[in-house]
C-alpha cells in the first residue's frame, strides 16, 4: 500500500536510473539489510567509515555516497524494497585479498628464479617444497577470503556451478582440484552424482573419457540416476536375520532393484563393497540360474555394466547349461571360433553356443559337440539370416 502511495516524482527526483528495477532478482549471498530497516521514505544514514560505499542491488553501483562519508539519502522506493546491498569495503576485501593471494605466487616465482643459474642442492629443493606450502596455504586462505565475499563458499557448490557453466564439455580433475579445492574436489564431485543425480560422467563411466576427465551431460540432476544411488545406499547397509547380508546377495537384490535398467560398475562395486572378484560372484549367480547379462552377451553394454534379463531365476535344468555354456566361452576364450572376433577386444561380436552336430540330428551336450559362433557367422552355419541364430544352451527349445 505504501508502495503506491509514493509519487513517481519522488523515485526520479532523486536521478536514480535504477527506480524501475525493483523487480530484479539479486542473488541469495546479497544481505537484505534494508527489510530490517525503518520504514520511513526519508532517513538519515549513520555515519560510516572513510572510503567506504553503499551499493545498490539493482545496478550494482556505489551511490549516495559523500565524499566525507556522510550521507543524506533519499531512497527510492524501488530500491528499499530490494534492499541495500550496503557491504562497506566489499571492493576493498576482495582487492586486498586478491594482492595477498597475487604476492605469495609472485614469492614462489622470486625464490624458483633465484635458484636458477646455481647448482641446486637437495636442500635447497626442500627449502623451496616447504616454503612452497607455507605459500600456498596463505593462497588458498586468501581465495577463501574472496569466496566469502562472494558467496562461493562450499565446494560442492563451487564445483557444479562449474560444471553446469560447461555442459557437455570435458573438464579436467585438474580444473576441479582448482574450482573445489586439492583435498574436496572428488569427494564432492561424488556426492553430486551419487546423492544429488548430477549426470556427471568420468573416465570409469565412459569409454570415450580420460581418467581425470569429467563431463556434465545435462542441466538438471537424473531422477533415476539419484533413485539407483539412494537404493544402491540401503543395500549396502542390508541385513539378513540380523547379519549383514553377504556381498552376492547384495549385488543380486541391487540388479533386481534396477531392473530392467542396467548397473554400472561403480555402482555395482559401491553396493558389494568391500568384495573382491566382483565377475565371479556375478557368474556364481548366473549359474545359479539369474539371468545376469555383461557386454560379452549385450554388446550395449560397457565393460563391468551388469543387467537382469528378467527376474525369474532358470529351474534347475537351465542352469546345468548355462555353467556349460561358461565353460564353453572360457574353451575358446569367448571368440568366434570360425571368424576370431570376441567382445573381449571392445568388438560389438555377440557370442552364440551352438551345436556342431544339430539337436535334430541327435547332437548332444557333449562339449565336443559345441563351439562359440558370433552370430554372423552362427547364421552362416545354419543358413538363415543373421538374428535368426539363439544361443542354444541359454534357449535349447528354440534352437535353429
Ligand atoms: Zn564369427
Ligand atoms: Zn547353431
Amino acid at each position: 500500500m505504501r508502495r503506491a502511495s509514493v509519487p513517481e516524482a519522488a523515485v526520479n527526483e532523486d536521478g536514480d536510473p535504477c527506480a524501475s528495477k525493483d523487480k530484479i532478482g539479486f542473488s541469495s549471498h546479497v544481505r537484505q539489510r534494508s527489510l530490517m530497516q525503518p520504514k520511513s521514505q526519508s532517513k538519515t544514514v549513520k555515519r560510516r567509515p572513510e572510503g567506504s560505499f553503499r551499493r545498490c542491488v539493482a545496478c550494482a553501483l556505489p551511490r549516495h555516497t559523500t565524499a566525507s562519508g556522510w550521507s543524506r539519502v533519499q531512497r527510492p522506493l524501488g530500491h528499499r524494497l530490494l534492499g541495500w546491498r550496503a557491504m562497506p569495503d566489499e571492493s576493498k576485501r576482495i582487492a586486498e585479498a586478491l594482492a595477498t593471494a597475487g604476492g605469495e605466487l609472485n614469492s614462489i616465482a622470486a625464490h624458483l628464479e633465484a635458484l636458477q643459474g646455481e647448482p641446486v642442492t637437495p636442500e635447497d629443493w626442500l627449502l623451496v617444497r616447504a616454503d612452497l606450502g607455507r605459500r600456498l596455504s596463505r593462497f588458498h586462505r586468501a581465495a577463501e577470503r574472496v569466496d566469502r565475499v562472494l558467496g562461493t563458499t562450499g565446494a560442492q557448490s563451487r564445483i557444479l556451478q562449474y560444471l553446469r557453466l560447461n555442459i557437455g564439455r570435458t573438464v579436467t580433475k585438474d580444473e576441479l582440484s582448482g574450482v573445489g579445492g586439492i583435498s574436496e574436489w572428488a569427494r564432492r564431485v561424488r556426492e553430486l552424482r551419487v546423492e544429488h543425480g548430477w549426470p556427471i560422467q568420468s573416465g570409469v563411466t565412459r569409454d570415450d573419457l580420460r581418467v581425470g576427465e569429467y563431463l556434465l551431460e545435462a542441466d538438471e540432476p537424473n531422477a533415476d540416476l539419484a533413485r539407483d544411488w539412494r537404493v544402491a545406499k540401503d543395500i549396502r547397509s542390508m541385513t539378513v536375520e540380523g547379519r549383514r547380508a553377504s556381498g552376492k546377495t547384495r549385488l543380486l537384490e541391487y540388479l533386481k532393484a534396477v531392473y530392467p535398467r542396467s548397473a554400472d560398475k561403480e555402482q555395482l562395486g559401491y553396493v558389494a563393497h568391500p568384495m573382491q572378484e566382483r565377475p565371479r560372484r556375478l557368474r556364481e549367480l548366473a549359474e545359479e540360474g539369474w539371468q545376469i547379462v555383461s557386454n560379452l552377451d549385450d554388446p550395449d553394454l560397457a565393460p563391468g555394466q551388469y543387467r537382469l534379463d528378467s527376474l525369474q531365476q532358470l529351474p534347475a535344468r537351465a542352469r546345468e547349461a548355462i555353467k556349460l555354456r561358461y565353460e564353453i566361452l572360457e574353451r575358446d576364450d569367448y571368440a568366434c571360433v570360425d571368424c576370431g572376433r570376441s567382445p573381449k577386444h571392445g568388438d560389438t561380436a555377440r557370442l552364440q553356443i551352438h551345436h556342431l552336430q544339430f539337436v535334430q540330428h541327435g547332437g548332444d551336450n557333449n562339449t565336443s559337440n559345441l563351439v562359440t559362433l558370433c552370430t554372423e557367422c552362427h547364421a552362416g552355419r545354419h543358413s538363415v539370416t543373421v538374428g535368426a541364430t539363439r544361443d542354444e544352451l541359454l534357449q535349447p527349445e528354440s534352437v535353429t
